[in-house]
């Protein structure tokens, strides 16, 4: 018995995916990187943007000749693209699909295995969720546990879902409002994967930094619940990294970054969205700070934290961006000189309150035209930064091998990838690398 998943999106999804993996996995199904030799497929979607969106419904489109020829194998759609309402109107427009799964929870596909596949292992996954469900007493997304697999880093939710507003996002829509896991079942479950040989933890959430404000055992606590724990995650034997994303700049704390700076394990990265560099257009995203307030939060990571690296999101082409706020944001970045900025087009998305209220007037091609702009600059920004690693050793944990160019990679605790040539099996080690070349994207370098 084989299965197939196709992943699109973000950590999230990349994390849930693996869980659904751990669970068919200890169902007997063997993965298979070929759809049409998989008895159970499972399509885990996203929809943040339009692009991501139209490919999940061409895999949809293109398995309808695989479900023809053998109606006997389970086709699964799960993730954004359903969402946590009822997928009937998916049903109808896809019926050789045979189940629609919500972000995150794959209990559906258990009971449709044990009832259609005669798995009676498949019924002790069901009653596992049910059992964590009434032990946490919450209806909502019980995650099924994850199985470390050949990787040393890992990806484990903290908080689920998200309660903020941002006019142009789709996932509080289709992820449903935040949610997060008690600290005993993460903690629980960070040990089982270090005890399977994860040496490095990125902890997930959509604002990573809200953990635990809706959980009562953090009711009244002074201390940010991430800090707590941060330090409770800090004391596991055998853990050597821990990180964590996707930041929000309302919501980090003088103690978050604090912490940062005071536990070893925990890498000096951070992954703060600013999202736009102009106020009116951050005001019309109903993001809550003010460039200002971007500035000075950036100052302070880098005044309470040494040697941290900053990364960053931003939304090009919002409805109404004139030229010149486009330019505030060009400006902004060309200042600040982050170590990252994921740059995307605005994307009109279903349900939002920018499509319902604004109109999307900018042409693709001038939204695209914006993209590279800021790219290019980003990357002439990189390029002088990872000049100086030149000659430097830096320490990265082996995270993989690349097949075709015969090299290790891994990351550096201010997750710079770095690439390597070396004899040996170097996966899930600390290694020190002289940095023999340097671009914006990577360095290389050898073993010292
Ligand atoms: S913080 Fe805003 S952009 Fe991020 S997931 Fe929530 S609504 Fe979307």
């Amino acid at each position: 018995m084989h299965y197939h998943i196709w992943t699109s999106g973000c950590q999230m999804n990349v994390a849930d995916s693996q869980r659904v993996a751990a669970g068919l996995e200890r169902l007997g199904y063997l993965p298979t990187k070929r759809a049409k030799d998989a008895d159970v497929i499972l399509l885990n979607t996203c929809v943040v943007r339009q692009q991501p969106e139209d490919k999940a419904v061409g895999r949809i489109n293109q398995l309808k000749r695989v479900k023809a020829r053998h109606p006997e194998r389970v086709l699964a759609v799960m993730g954004c693209f359903v969402g946590v309402k009822s997928p009937v109107s998916l049903q109808k427009r896809f019926p050789w699909v045979d189940l629609f799964l919500p972000p995150s929870d794959p209990t559906d596909l258990w009971a449709y295995l044990a009832e259609h596949a005669e798995l009676a292992e498949a019924q002790t996954l069901i009653a596992d969720a049910e059992a964590r469900r009434l032990a946490l007493g919450r209806t909502d997304t019980i995650l099924p546990p994850s199985e470390a697999g050949q990787t040393p880093t890992a990806y484990l939710p903290i908080v689920l879902g998200c309660s903020h507003a941002c006019t142009y996002c789709v996932i509080p829509y289709r992820r449903g409002v935040e949610r997060s896991r008690p600290v005993a079942v993460i903690v629980a479950e960070a040990e089982q994967l270090v005890a399977q040989g994860v040496k490095e933890l990125t902890l997930l959430g959509q604002i990573v930094d809200r953990y635990g404000y809706d959980l009562p055992e953090f009711a009244g606590a002074e201390e940010t619940p991430l800090v707590t724990l941060l330090y409770r995650l800090h004391e596991i034997e055998g853990l050597q990294r821990l990180r964590f994303l996707t930041s929000h700049p309302h919501w980090m704390k003088d103690d978050l970054l604090r912490a940062v700076a005071a536990l070893p394990k925990v890498c000096e990265h951070i992954e703060v969205p600013i999202q736009a560099g102009d106020d009116e257009i951050l005001t019309q995203m109903r993001r809550g700070y003010t460039v200002a307030d971007y500035r000075r939060l950036v100052a302070r990571i880098r005044e309470l934290i040494p040697n941290v690296s900053i990364a960053t999101d931003i939304i090009v082409g919002f409805p109404g961006e004139t030229e010149e706020q486009f330019q505030h944001t060009y400006e902004l970045l060309e200042e600040l000189r982050l170590d990252k900025a994921h740059i995307a087009r605005y994307s009109a998305r279903p349900l939002t309150v920018a499509t319902r209220t604004l109109e999307d007037a900018l042409s693709h091609e001038e939204k695209e035209r914006r993209r590279r702009v800021l790219d290019d600059l980003q990357s002439r920004i990189l390029a002088a930064k990872n000049a100086r690693y030149l000659g430097e050793t830096v320490e990265i944990l082996v995270a993989g091998y690349q097949e075709r160019k015969n090299r290790w990679y891994g990351r550096t605790r201010t997750d710079r990838l770095v690439f390597f040539e070396s004899a040996g099996d170097w996966l899930g080690q600390l290694a020190q690398i002289k940095i023999t070349w340097a671009g914006p994207w990577s360095l290389v370098g050898e073993k010292s």
